[in-house]
């Protein structure tokens, strides 16, 4: 064997062909793998299908919050802004859903709603309990961040200051007055479409609970008791859950309810009275 090997091993040094310097003369594999080497591709798995579209989606922010972010037209190659119903981000909406969940919200996702003049709801959320043991009445169409928005704002301030009334106390309802309705701001017949229009606002109308009265809103200035400070609290709380704040002395429009919404507006700005 060594014998037969030396006369090409002269052959080649003699030709100046580099060998390999003390490695063994190279023997046949065992294992045939250069066929397999020479496939360009990977062997298919099974699930490619489903594989396949899971891999080229980009990632998205899970961030619920994100899908306030004028989604409409925003990623798209149309570089004017339209006035059109939100598009949904599915995983935005799954991580919103999520959220709500773990704050005992009890909802359903429902049909898409659209209307005139740039109305609808792409994903429109029935709320029947805002948070665990709150109810949200009577039947809401909110979008998933409103509704968090509101979920939140009712955890980290209705609940606290609910807990600061006198006596045993227990948030049990939230009343509204309206979520989507496809108007213009102050049901005037011109002018800008109201937040109202895309899911995005809430009119708080009152709060009931166990153990006291229901408390509503309406104006209070200078009442100086418990009703107005409990009033004071969730409104001044909601401007950091929502970026519109109004209410009694805002105008005659809004005497009696709250009016929390979630408008993108430049630089953040929020507008809270
Ligand atoms: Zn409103």
């Amino acid at each position: 064997m060594r014998r037969l090997l030396v006369l090409p091993v002269l052959i080649a040094v003699l030709m100046g062909v580099e060998l390999p310097q003390d490695g063994p003369v190279p023997q046949e594999n065992p294992r045939p793998q250069t066929k397999q080497g020479s496939t360009p591709l990977p062997a298919a798995k099974p699930d490619d299908a489903a594989s396949a579209q899971a891999v080229p989606v980009p990632q998205k922010k899970t961030d619920p919050d994100a899908t306030e972010v004028e989604p409409a037209g925003a990623e798209k190659s149309n570089p004017l802004p339209t006035i059109s119903t939100p598009k949904p981000d599915e995983v935005a909406l799954a991580h919103c859903e999520a959220e709500l969940r773990k704050l005992g919200a009890v909802f359903a996702r429902e049909e898409t709603v659209s209307g005139e003049n740039g109305c609808g709801i792409e994903a429109p959320y029935k709320i029947d309990r805002i948070i665990r043991g709150v109810a949200l009445s009577p039947a809401s169409q909110l979008r998933c961040a409103t509704a968090l928005a509101l979920a939140r704002w009712t955890d980290t301030v209705v609940l606290p200051a609910t807990s600061a009334l006198p006596g045993k106390v227990a948030l049990t309802g939230i009343n509204h007055g309206s979520t989507y309705v496809c108007r213009r701001r102050n049901n005037l017949p011109t002018g800008k479409m109201s937040e109202h229009s895309i899911g995005n606002a809430i009119d708080i109308v009152d709060f009931e609970f166990e153990g006291s009265q229901p408390i509503g809103i309406s104006p209070r200035q200078g009442d100086g008791d418990i009703e107005e400070a409990f009033q004071r609290a969730v409104r001044g709380g909601a401007c950091l859950h929502f970026t519109t704040v109004l209410g009694p002395g805002s105008d005659t429009s809004h005497a009696g309810h709250l009016h929390l919404d979630i408008a993108k507006r430049r630089g953040g700005y929020r507008l809270c009275q």
